[in-house]
């Protein structure tokens, strides 16, 4: 039997369903009969039950869909525009983890070529010591004494090389920040603290609102410096909350994205951070300036929604992956809300709601 009737012919039958059914639901959408369409369109709509989509890449299906359904063109030009964008949907935040892997990889490829380029000056000097410590005439013990020495001074600027590679490789190049890496790492860590000794354990998700229009209208550099900025934004806010016993660690989660992993706080302290970035946020004035510094334009302003969720025992399992999604449901709902909002989760029996803690 084929996939489908390229025709949807009903009078035979219309292969999408047994009954027919969605071939009336595109009847009255007003989808001519024509396969390569409806199954474009059938297949966006089912894209909302697949999981490994975040809720971010479903509404941005769900509102290209509506808006084929809306403009009512179904020219040839259109359907590659459709697929054009479907594809950089999907695709975009591969494309953004690759990119940045890449200028991680890079940086570390650097830094370690000029550390290995220093150390070569070390194991030289080294050797020069090891011979005059032989021929000086010395007694052995002094030589011996000596020469463990200079082993020890070169073994000690390794183990700080090594320090120094390790955390380049957890940190994001671009921003400065924790790198994913390093934000699974500290999660892990913090949940099982959080199962182990009931260490309180919050998460918030960060993403820039319309991100995407600022860099059509600014271009990527731009839009990297905007980052940049984001960035130092929610490190000065982090500082004012630190506390005793609270270890707050802000990260790149990808792209326009920002998490902070808030160990031994409670939602409350999560609350109050993400309300206290938002307004710094929306108080900020981005200024473009050319390359040579002269400013094109000023008074820009950028802003974040946010969710918050705290680690929740009910969950009984999938700890990490459970918290990150609640917290991104919340992030999510705050953009449903009119963006430039905080919104947070609260667990219920059945399923998890969502409220707004700042923000109109
Ligand atoms: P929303 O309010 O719904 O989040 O809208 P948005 O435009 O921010 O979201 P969308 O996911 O459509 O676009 C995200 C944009 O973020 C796409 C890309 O242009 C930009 N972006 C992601 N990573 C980077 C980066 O590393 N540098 C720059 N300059 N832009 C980035
Ligand atoms: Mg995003
Ligand atoms: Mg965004």
């Amino acid at each position: 039997m084929p996939l489908l009737d390229p025709q949807c012919n009903r009078a035979t039958s219309c292969d999408f369903t047994q009954d027919g059914k969605f071939c009336e639901m595109l009847d009255k959408a007003g989808v001519p009969r024509d396969a390569k369409w409806r199954t474009l369109i059938l297949y966006m709509r089912g894209l909302a039950d697949y999981s490994y989509l975040s809720e971010m890449q479903k509404s941005q299906v769900q509102a290209l869909l509506v808006d084929v359904l809306k403009q009512q063109d179904f020219s040839e030009e259109r359907f590659s525009e459709v697929l054009m964008r479907d594809r950089e949907i999907l695709v975009a935040p591969y494309e953004q983890r690759l990119n940045a892997a890449l200028q991680e990889t890079v940086q570390l490829a650097e830094e370690f070529k000029r550390l290995m380029q220093r150390r070569k000056g070390d194991v030289k000097h080294l050797e020069a010591r090891s011979v005059e410590a032989v021929t000086s005439g010395q007694d052995s013990a002094e030589i011996v004494s000596l020469l463990q020495a200079t082993f020890r001074e070169v073994i000690n600027l390794m183990e700080q090389d090594m320090e120094t590679l390790d955390q380049l490789s957890k940190t994001d190049a671009l921003t400065g920040l924790n790198n994913r890496r390093a934000f699974d790492e500290v999660l892990e860590r913090g949940i099982a603290d959080w199962k182990d000794n009931n260490a309180p354990l919050a998460l918030m998700m960060l993403d820039i609102d319309f991100f995407k229009d600022f860099n059509d209208e600014f271009g990527h550099r731009i839009g990297d410096q905007a980052l940049t900025t984001v960035a130092c934004l929610i490190r000065q806010s982090i500082a004012v909350f630190g506390s005793e016993g609270l270890e707050v660690h802000p990260c790149r989660y990808g792209g326009e994205e920002f998490a902070v992993i808030l160990r031994g706080s409670s939602a409350l302290i999560a609350e109050e951070l993400a309300s206290d970035i938002r307004k710094r946020m929306e108080r900020y004035n981005f200024v473009i300036r050319d390359s040579n510094g002269d400013i094109l334009r000023k008074g820009i302003n950028i802003t974040i929604s946010s969710g918050i969720a705290e680690a929740d025992p009910s969950w009984k399992g999938a700890y990490q992956e459970n918290l990150i999604d609640a917290a991104d449901k919340a992030m999510y709902y705050a953009k449903g809300a009119g963006r430039n909002r905080v919104a947070k989760c609260v667990p219920g029996v059945k399923s998890n709601t969502f409220v707004i803690v700042s923000g109109q």
